[in-house]
């Protein structure tokens, strides 16, 4: 078991978000977290990475009690985090922002290039004249770079044009292909559902529904993320 959520209950101030959140991750295996808006699956991200910390519940990461480790710790631990909304360094240049998080292993600069050739033909820009599914690459390359157990994606192909969304797609598929470990959250379902191993479904801040892809059943999508 790479990562587990038990009964994680998070507030914002005094206003509860979740709830009771049981999750879990093995090693390659490739999650779905899913629900309506506003159901918890940032809230949840957050939590793991100690961005808003759980108060009742607990988290371990690698058999280790990681609930209430700062989020520097955490990330160094080996969770990469593709957060809603990118945040590249935006004065930094597209090679620049690769190697300021890079650590040892088999992502190196080379492997992001080939994974991403886009990348590569932007090196030298500074990320902030880069379009939002470049700087969506570039997001997801700086996560790897860390050399990741586990990388986490939050909505990383949300207000895309449909063929940058397929080439973040294509990558995701070659993640999973190369065995890592994926926790993802994504609106789309026709994309997400083929490359999970495993569904996770959030009601309000609560975990309601576990399962594989192919036993999601219409009423269950209707019920729990239908509009
Ligand atoms: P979305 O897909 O819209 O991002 P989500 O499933 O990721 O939704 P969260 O963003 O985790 O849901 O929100 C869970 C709950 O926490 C919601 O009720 C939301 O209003 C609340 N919430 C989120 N961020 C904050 C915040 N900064 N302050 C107060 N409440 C918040």
């Amino acid at each position: 078991m790479l990562l587990e959520l038990n009964q994680v209950e998070t507030f914002y101030g005094s206003s509860q978000a979740l709830f009771g959140i049981d999750l879990q991750v093995s090693k390659g295996e490739v999650v779905a977290l899913m629900g309506r808006n506003g159901m918890g699956k940032t809230t949840s991200i957050r939590s793991v990475f100690g961005l808003t910390p759980l108060r009742r519940g607990k988290i371990s990461f690698m058999g280790r009690d990681i609930s209430a480790m700062p989020p520097y710790r955490i990330a160094r631990l080996g969770l990469g985090l593709v957060p809603e909304g990118r945040r590249c360094f935006p004065n930094l240049t597209v090679v620049e922002n690769l190697l300021t998080s890079a650590r040892k292993g088999e992502w190196t600069l080379e492997a992001v290039n080939e994974l991403f050739p886009r990348l590569k033909e932007r090196s030298q820009q500074q990320a902030n004249t880069l379009s939002g599914g470049e700087q969506q690459m570039l997001a997801v390359g700086r996560a790897l770079m860390t050399n990741p157990e586990l990388i986490v994606l939050d909505e990383a192909t949300e207000g895309l044009a449909p063929v940058i969304r397929q080439e973040i797609w294509k990558a995701v598929r070659e993640l999973k292909r190369r065995g890592q470990s994926i926790l993802v959250v994504d609106k789309t379902l026709s994309e997400l559902l083929p490359v999970a191993d495993r569904c996770v479904i959030l009601e309000r801040g609560r975990t309601v529904w576990q399962g594989k892809p192919d036993t999601l059943t219409a009423e269950l999508q209707d019920q729990y993320l239908g509009v």
